[in-house]
């Protein structure tokens, strides 16, 4: 039996892609595992979001020659669909695709190599793992074009999946995951191409008579409505968890960057986040060091992430992409690694008052995993429990435990 590695970069949406490559894999016949690993076919589902992103894509080609120099790879994704051509880099890599019908690399490889050794089912199905988290991917594309970004030049117009198909995939995630993450692109968007539809709140419906509690992955500001959250707050399986994109907290940056909101809007959405779900975890990205970030909007940034106090965030120095609007600004930015010192200095007070905030109080968690002796487990509103057990606990499991004290990026945690 043929053995397939597939390397993962970036996204959710990749890693939900990944898995349907090696999915179909599967049921070809191939013996599939996820990471950098000794195997005869490699698959690379390259990331974008970065130049560093790019760089690490390409170099898993020199990284995979090492472990087997015959090896025969296969590449698809943002960076392949940005620049094919540095991946063609000799009779190694056999097929470079983009963005558009991953899936149909599984195909390729099947061709190939005539592997056909047990042919499960032609019908899709979802591959089987142990994780207590499971992507459940609704959405592909974006239209917002925010200036800094190359994703909607790679992954195209915003496309809504079916309901129908939607249900079917979360019936098969359901017996696997206790937890499901509804990702897109940009999943703020999803039923705009769907004449008559809700949007978003339409998939979480379908978690009404779930076993599974959900979470969306990230979320724009127009979504947030009194109308969406009223319905979300009525599901005792939500997580409370918010991911809602900042990016900056200066009017004149978010201007520039071409996202449609203002300071004063997203503080808005917050607090109206808080009114049905007072103790939501609010989490957020950032980027520091746009081209046009000047030393006041800087500080303004600072000012304003301690006003919404998040419960984490993740803090991007700006990195350019050719063909972004954003590569022709001129920069003006200076101090960028002393900017995100700054903001990750309050980035860990604030996630360390949220985590301080929830000592003592009782939540729902869903094993994980194991390290250094300690079961680890997420909280709804995201906050990581290191638990410590004597009887033996299982992956996916899910109990109830109450946060002792601070400890580490989380908490200490009994069960109750
Ligand atoms: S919303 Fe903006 S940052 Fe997000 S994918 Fe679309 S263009 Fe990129």
């Amino acid at each position: 039996m043929k053995t397939v590695s597939i390397i993962t970069l970036g996204c959710k949406v990749n890693q939900v892609e990944s898995e349907q490559i090696a999915e179909k894999l599967e049921t070809y016949g191939f013996d599939v595992s996820m990471g950098l690993g000794i195997s005869d076919i490699y698959v690379i589902n390259t990331c974008a979001v970065t130049n560093e992103a790019e760089r690490k894509s390409r170099n898993y080609i020199a990284k995979i020659l090492k472990l087997n120099e015959n090896a025969k790879i296969y590449v698809c994704g943002c960076s392949s669909e940005n620049s094919p051509d540095k991946f063609k880099k000799g009779d190694f890599v056999v097929k470079v695709i983009g963005t558009k019908d991953k899936i149909s690399l599984a195909d390729s490889i099947k061709s190939n190599y005539n592997e056909i050794e047990n042919i499960l089912s032609s019908e899709y199905k979802t591959r089987v793992t142990s994780r207590t988290r499971a992507d459940l991917f609704v959405q592909n594309g974006c239209n917002n074009f925010c200036t800094y970004c190359i994703i909607p030049y790679l992954r195209g117009r915003e496309t809504s999946f079916p309901l129908n198909e939607i249900e079917k995939e979360l019936k098969l995630l359901e017996p696997i995951a206790n937890e499901i993450v509804i990702t897109g692109i940009n999943l703020s968007a999803y039923g705009k191409d769907i004449e008559g539809s809700d949007g978003l709140i339409e998939v979480a419906r379908l978690f009404r008579n779930s076993s599974a509690r959900f979470r969306f992955s990230s979320l724009e500001v127009n979504v947030i409505t009194e109308k969406f959250l009223s319905e979300l707050a009525t599901f005792d399986n939500f997580c409370d968890q918010f991911h809602l994109s900042l990016q900056s907290g200066s009017n004149n940056t978010l201007k520039a960057m071409n996202r449609h909101y203002t300071k004063e809007e997203y503080l808005e959405k917050v607090n109206l986040i808080r009114k049905f779900f007072p103790n939501a975890g609010i989490t957020t990205d950032i980027i520091v060091g746009f081209p046009t970030e000047s030393e006041a909007g800087a500080l303004e940034t600072l000012d304003f992430i301690k006003q919404v106090n998040f419960s984490d965030m993740h803090i991007f120095p700006y990195s350019k992409r050719n063909g972004t609007a954003a590569e022709k600004l001129k920069n003006v930015a200076k101090n960028v690694a002393n900017r995100v010192k700054e903001v990750t200095k309050v980035a860990e007070q604030m996630k360390s008052e949220f985590i301080g905030k929830n000592l003592g109080l009782t939540h729902e968690v869903i094993i994980e995993n194991q390290k250094d002796g300690y079961y680890l487990a997420h909280t709804k509103n995201f906050i990581l429990c290191y638990i410590k057990s004597n009887k033996k606990l299982e992956s996916n499991q899910k109990l109830n435990v109450k946060l002792i004290s601070a400890y580490a990026d989380g908490a200490f945690a009994e069960i109750v």
